[in-house]
């Protein structure tokens, strides 16, 4: 009998990708390949590259570099490159890195089968278009097993903001919208294979228009659906938060009350050579607004420092900005030229600069994250467990605000969605009893 051929698949970068990368193996599935997590046993090797800071990219490169030997051992070996690197990069890969046999963007990767049958005789492939036909249509359909009680699913991708940092608008094109009923019935048949939670995804996942009343209609939809106890979305633009989502967080039990928010900055001027399209005052207008709806709210954000132009003062006012916030986490990082966005054209904010309000950025969100976690000590919230912990009869889950949440006790199992006291504040993680 002949052995499946096996594929191993290394994920860089947002959620999106993960999805991406499931949905690449799917396809590969079809074609009698299983997954390894061992590069050395694998016929295929897939990296589903980021692009959204220079070190994303050339950890690319150096990842491909460590395949000569495999390759150089077993000629048969096919290499590809996904995701947004693929997209951007497209055919330099090639031309830098001669051992890559495939490469693929992100709105074309329901072609890899096919781009893979080319390579049998030694050819390259190469498809980084933008393809009219809806890939997720041609995409192949899901496989039936089980699987574990929480799942992204994308229902969005592009973007038509084209912020002044950032290759999401070049990469992953125009915005466009998965038809509801086909998102429908994507979570229906996740629901029946055992997942209870999912996690919508979007690069601007509020500007979804593919229901009549938007996200919010998608999300009122997905909470008729037995067996799905929570729904959850990611990336959001404070400018595509309407009144209807903004109501969701209110009257919808199934939305968990944890939000992934971006602003970037504080600065007035910063936003605007940022091209973010509203201003700091109207970001704690909407959040106010918000937290009338959802009063336990858990806000998360996305800061840039160091970004052109920025000055000790705008740096203050982010500062102050995050300070009238409180976020339960945020994501941060030091501004990085973008080959091709506007930003990179204009003068710089010294490396030293960029380093030290990093730091004193980070201080301050962690003290708050550390703050909000201390005071869930004595509070009951719901978990949805996920994977044994690292004690012997220890489970892990997430809290309803996306905490990690360890409980010591029998009998629990993957997909149990329980109430528990929280009883100790970690760094990182609660620890919780049942009740
Ligand atoms: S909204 Fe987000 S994905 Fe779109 S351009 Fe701005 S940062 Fe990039």
């Amino acid at each position: 009998m002949t052995q499946p051929k096996k594929l191993f698949i290394k994920t860089y970068g947002c959620q999106m990708n993960v999805y991406d990368s499931e949905r690449m193996a799917e396809a590969m599935g079809g074609q009698g390949y299983v997954q390894t997590d061992r590069p050395e046993d694998a016929d295929m090797i897939l990296l589903n590259t980021c692009h959204i800071r220079e070190k994303a990219a050339e950890k690319v490169y150096s990842e491909l570099g460590r395949y000569k030997g495999l390759k150089a051992e077993r000629p048969d070996l096919k290499i590809g490159v996904a995701g947004c690197v693929a997209q951007a990069e497209g055919e330099e890969i090639m031309r830098r890195q001669p051992l890559v046999d495939l490469v693929v963007g992100p709105q074309s990767y329901h072609r890899l089968p096919d781009l893979m049958a080319r390579t049998s005789n030694g050819a390259k492939a190469l498809d980084t278009d933008f393809p009219e036909e809806d890939k997720f249509e041609h995409l192949k359909a899901r496989p039936k097993a089980k699987r574990g009680p929480t799942a992204f699913l994308t229902v969005q991708e592009g973007c038509d903001k084209f912020c002044a940092f950032c290759v999401v608008p070049y990469t992953r094109g125009a915005e466009v919208s998965r038809p509801a009923d086909r998102v429908l019935a994507e979570a229906r048949d996740l629901v029946e294979r055992g997942v209870r939670e999912i996690t919508l995804l979007g690069q601007n996942v509020n500007a979804y228009h593919g229901h009549e009343k938007g996200l919010a209609g998608l999300i009122r939809e997905l909470a008729k659906i037995d067996g799905l106890a929570r729904i959850r979305f990611t990336t959001s633009h404070p400018n595509d938060m309407d009144d209807d989502l903004i109501a969701a967080h209110g009257d919808c039990d199934k939305l968990m009350p944890y939000l992934h928010l971006p602003v970037q900055a504080g600065s007035d001027k910063i936003l605007k050579r940022m091209n973010r399209q509203h201003t700091a005052e109207q970001y704690l207008r909407l959040i106010e607004r918000l937290r009338a709806a959802r009063p336990d709210l858990h806000m998360s954000g996305d800061f840039i420092v160091g970004f052109p132009e920025e000055t000790e003062e705008d740096f203050q006012a982010t500062l102050d900005l995050i300070a009238a916030v409180e976020y339960g986490s945020a994501f941060s990082f030091k501004y990085s030229e973008r080959p091709g966005t506007p930003a990179a054209e204009r003068p710089q904010v010294p490396e030293a600069e960029k380093d030290d309000r990093l730091q004193r950025l980070q201080a301050l969100l962690t003290r708050q994250q550390r703050a909000l976690q201390d005071a869930m000590v004595g509070r009951e919230v719901g978990v949805l467990f996920e994977k044994p912990g690292r004690m012997p009869g220890q489970m892990v889950g997430k809290s309803d605000y996306l905490h990690a949440v360890h409980v010591a006790a029998e009998g629990l199992a993957p997909g149990d969605l329980r109430r528990v006291r929280i009883v100790e504040s970690g760094p990182n993680s609660l620890k919780a009893v049942l009740v």
